[in-house]
């Protein structure tokens, strides 16, 4: 009966396995027509300079909006999408949506200090062998400044293929595009590898912020962070700040910028506008 009950369950495996592949099928399905049918909006993270506490940028994070079904995150969708070769279309989509957006925020709030929109970019559109002509193209056509588009590519991207990478981070630092390195402090590297890459910020993982507070070793791996990062003047920012103690904690360590949920959760546009200015209509 041992041996019944190992048979059900290999049998529960390769039906859950079945399961799962069909899940992604229909995954990968309906995403080829999710932005065709227009299902994919954008949500945005206020960035923080901590000095101030004014907003001086947003962070575009992705969402699908399926028809009948609950909204997915990233998580769930931009792996498969890398896979597959969709993230093209889809990124494509987010920079373009992005950037009007940025113009718009911009054109309703003409009082507002420069602000930067900031656009999550996978290795595979780094890879594309146009994207530097994409993004080109796509700034125009939204006409914004390449000073409001700050493109953010994680810590591993830039180690696995540092030679191709280079050539196209170069270009697109030459166009007036930022370039922040996103999750740091979560890989092996050193930001001493990055010293000549063209980069001009650096997000610090918000699991190594998550620590600062409590755990010596983190605040030291944040601190020391910070400091290189600023000799090799490049913009520390923070990222994932949850309470009130981890904001001062890093901005005594040293960072400048800052995203978490204590601050502002990611939020449809125009819940960010009023973040913005003060609106130039409104006379008390
Ligand atoms: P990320 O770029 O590191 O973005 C930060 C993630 O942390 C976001 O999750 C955000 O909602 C979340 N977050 C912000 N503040 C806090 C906080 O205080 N606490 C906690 N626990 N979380 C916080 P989200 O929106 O689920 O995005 C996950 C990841 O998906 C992003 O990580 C990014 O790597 C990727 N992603 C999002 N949008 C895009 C996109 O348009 N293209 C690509 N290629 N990747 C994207
Ligand atoms: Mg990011
Ligand atoms: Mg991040
Ligand atoms: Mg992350």
């Amino acid at each position: 009966d041992a041996k019944e009950r190992g048979h059900d369950r290999i049998a529960l495996v390769d039906g859950d396995r079945r399961d799962e592949t069909l899940r992604r099928l229909q995954l990968v399905d309906a995403l080829h027509h999710a932005v065709a049918r227009g299902e994919l909006r954008l949500e945005y993270q206020a960035v923080v300079e901590l000095d101030s506490g004014r907003v001086v940028g947003a962070e575009a994070l992705v969402r699908w909006q399926r028809p009948f079904e609950p909204p997915l995150g990233p998580s769930e969708f931009i792996p498969v999408a890398e896979e597959t070769g969709l993230i093209a279309p889809v990124g494509a989509w987010v920079l373009d949506e992005a950037l009007h957006q940025v113009v718009a925020w911009e054109r309703a709030r003409p009082a507002a200090a420069p602000l930067r929109v900031l656009v999550n970019v996978s290795a595979r559109q780094l890879d594309s062998g146009d994207f530097v002509e994409t993004v080109a193209g796509l700034l125009a056509s939204a006409g914004a400044r390449p000073e409001q588009l700050c493109l953010e590519v994680t810590e591993g991207v830039l180690q696995q293929q540092p030679d191709h990478t280079r050539t196209v981070l170069r270009d697109l630092r030459a166009l007036g595009v930022g370039i922040a390195i996103d999750d740091f402090g979560t890989g092996y590297s050193s930001l001493a590898e990055f010293r000549d890459l063209p980069i001009d910020a650096v997000k610090i993982d918000r699991r190594l912020v998550a620590g600062v507070e409590h755990d010596r070793r983190d605040a030291a791996v944040v601190s020391a962070a910070v400091r290189l990062a600023r000799d090799l003047d490049l913009e520390p920012h923070a990222e994932g700040v949850e309470t009130v103690a981890q904001q001062h904690r890093v901005h005594e360590l040293g960072c400048a910028l800052a995203q978490g949920y204590l601050l502002h959760r990611p939020a449809p546009p125009e819940e960010l506008l009023p973040l913005l200015a003060p609106d130039p209509t409104h006379r008390p």
